[in-house]
């Protein structure tokens, strides 16, 4: 399984906080959280040429993590073109926290993605409830995930319906999220989870960690019979139509 943490990079770089959070970027915390339950992962950033995603790389690419925040109008129309292409053909992407707003969940969500939202100043709590827990994306997860300080994700989050919802979120100020969504796109698996603002050291928590592991997992695996979206051919009939 090839797996690639694609990071903005840009907060971890400009804020001595999340620097202090990050100090190998939030990647970095992502590939760690990842390697620690056996999955090897590299990263790709947007500064680097073609923002680290050239065609060779993301054809050999099963699973595409993507963390970006206040440089979503950065990101290349082609790249995004291309990750969705990769996407349609069947790459898994995990979309996580304010990539809500990044071009390619817009673009394969179709709607606007906005939500309600608001830091506190120190945070507030929140619980992840697991409400599927038979799903592949709640393997390991206790009754919920606990989260001493988190910024508020709030509804209504303009989506479409997931095609599977794994988590909801309570937040102490009262609100409450679908803050993980399932989608197909294509052949593409989607997952979108939302904890994970920069100034919180919520990629470091064990429990979000065993998600993001969980989401590589059932995002990378294949459809059972790929064929069947060869939709574009002229099919001959099987009957006789005289
Ligand atoms: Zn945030």
């Amino acid at each position: 399984m090839k797996v690639v943490v694609w990071n903005e990079y840009r907060h971890e770089r400009q804020a001595e906080t999340v620097t202090k959070l990050y100090p190998d970027g939030i990647h970095g915390a992502i590939k760690a959280g990842l390697a620690a339950h056996g999955i090897a992962a590299d990263a790709a950033t947007l500064d680097e040429p073609e923002h680290g995603l050239p065609a060779a790389r993301l054809d050999q690419t099963d699973v595409l993590f993507w963390w970006g925040h206040r440089a979503h109008a950065e990101v290349d129309d082609a790249v995004v073109e291309r990750v969705q292409r990769r996407v349609l053909a069947g790459m898994g992407l995990v979309v996580l926290h304010s990539g809500h707003h990044s071009k390619i969940f817009r673009r394969l969500m179709g709607t606007s993605c906005n939500l309600v939202w608001r830091v506190a100043p120190n945070g507030e709590r929140e619980r992840l409830w697991p409400i599927d827990p038979g799903h592949a994306l709640a393997a390991g997860i206790g009754p919920c995930i606990e989260l001493p300080a988190s910024e508020m994700y709030g509804e209504p989050f303009d989506v479409p319906a997931p095609d599977e919802l794994v988590f909801i979120s309570w937040y102490q100020g009262g609100e409450v999220f679908r803050s993980g969504c399932c989608y197909r796109r294509g052949r593409g698996r989607i997952f979108y989870f939302s904890p994970g603002h920069e100034t919180y050291p919520i990629y470091h928590e064990p429990a979000i960690q065993q998600v993001l592991a969980n989401a590589a997992r059932w995002a990378a695996a294949p459809h059972a019979d790929g064929s069947r979206l060869d939709v574009q051919n002229r099919r001959e009939p099987l009957e006789r139509l005289d």
